[in-house]
């Protein structure tokens, strides 16, 4: 076997030619490897911009679909090969006269989360919101009305920015915190638009919608199917789940917090200083 033949199918190289035989086909030879190395350069050049493109797809892709590469600017590790995942419970709609269930529940948990509190409902059950920053959770904004019409109709943000300050305002007083991350009612889509994004964030508010919606609305009365439908849904290393102040939810916590715990997830509390932007509208600046 020619050793210099191996794996070089044009056949260039010394191949136990004549001398004369070499001479006379240097000239084609050296225009094969021009050749040769024109395209060469060429594909170099060609991977260095697929390369480049690939690269802006993967961080825009990232950013819109799910935080991870946000996220791993702040906080996701890797350990021995394995990615922290994340969950942050979220409760919706309170204080309610159940809110001191949950903080039980949570306390006995050992884990931390994030309200959503309605300005209306801070002025029914103060101390229960007073008990939710003591005890480490987050108290975010959650609008005065909760009506889909006053919120978002006009197209304007104006509502939206009045109402969340209005309950930051609340919580203030009571206690001393004045939180930034408000979660719009329903959802940021299709109900933000590009130019309230823009107001919102000015007015220094910020959204989080969630990524994995427990069906806790739908399923009244099965706190088993409530857990299982965040544990099966939980799958990415950063998990938003929503949750209402219902019974079916609160009688969850238990289940959801083993399930995750089993699937490798640590809880977490929202933290203003560590900020993900997480909103369906995809608007980088909240
Ligand atoms: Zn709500």
């Amino acid at each position: 076997m020619d050793p210099y033949n191996t794996g070089n199918p044009i056949g260039l190289g010394p191949r136990g030619h004549t001398y004369r035989k070499k001479r006379r086909i240097r000239g084609p030879l050296l225009t094969i490897l021009a050749l040769l190395l024109l395209s060469s350069g060429g594909w170099v050049a060609f991977q260095r911009i697929a390369a480049a493109k690939a690269d802006t797809t993967y961080s825009v892709t990232s950013l819109a679909e799910s935080p991870v590469v946000n996220m791993e600017k702040n906080r996701i590790e890797r350990w021995n090969g394995v990615t922290k995942k994340v969950a942050y419970l979220t409760f919706e709609d309170g204080p309610t006269a159940l809110t001191p269930a949950i903080l039980d529940q949570l306390k006995k948990e050992q884990v931390h989360a994030t309200f959503f509190l309605v300005g209306t409902e801070i002025d029914l059950y103060p101390d229960s919101v007073k008990r939710i920053v003591e005890e480490g959770h987050y108290p975010g904004l959650h609008s005065m009305t909760h009506s889909r019409e006053t919120l978002y109709d006009s197209k304007k943000a104006d509502t939206y920015i009045k109402e969340m300050h209005q309950v930051q305002k609340r919580i203030k007083q009571l206690t001393d915190k004045q939180p930034l991350l408000s979660r719009p009612p329903f959802g940021s889509s299709p109900y933000l638009t590009k130019s309230m994004a823009k107001d919102i964030a000015k007015a220094n508010l910020r959204v989080w919608d969630w990524s994995i919606d427990s069906m806790d609305w739908y399923y009244k009365d099965s706190a088993k199917e409530v857990a299982k439908t965040v544990i099966s849904r939980a799958t990415e290393p950063f998990e938003i789940i929503l949750l209402h102040e219902q019974p079916q939810a609160v009688r969850a916590i238990p289940a959801i917090v083993a399930g995750l715990k089993k699937k490798g997830y640590q809880f977490a509390v929202y933290d203003e200083d560590l900020h993900t932007p997480f909103n369906f509208a995809k608007h980088p600046e909240l």
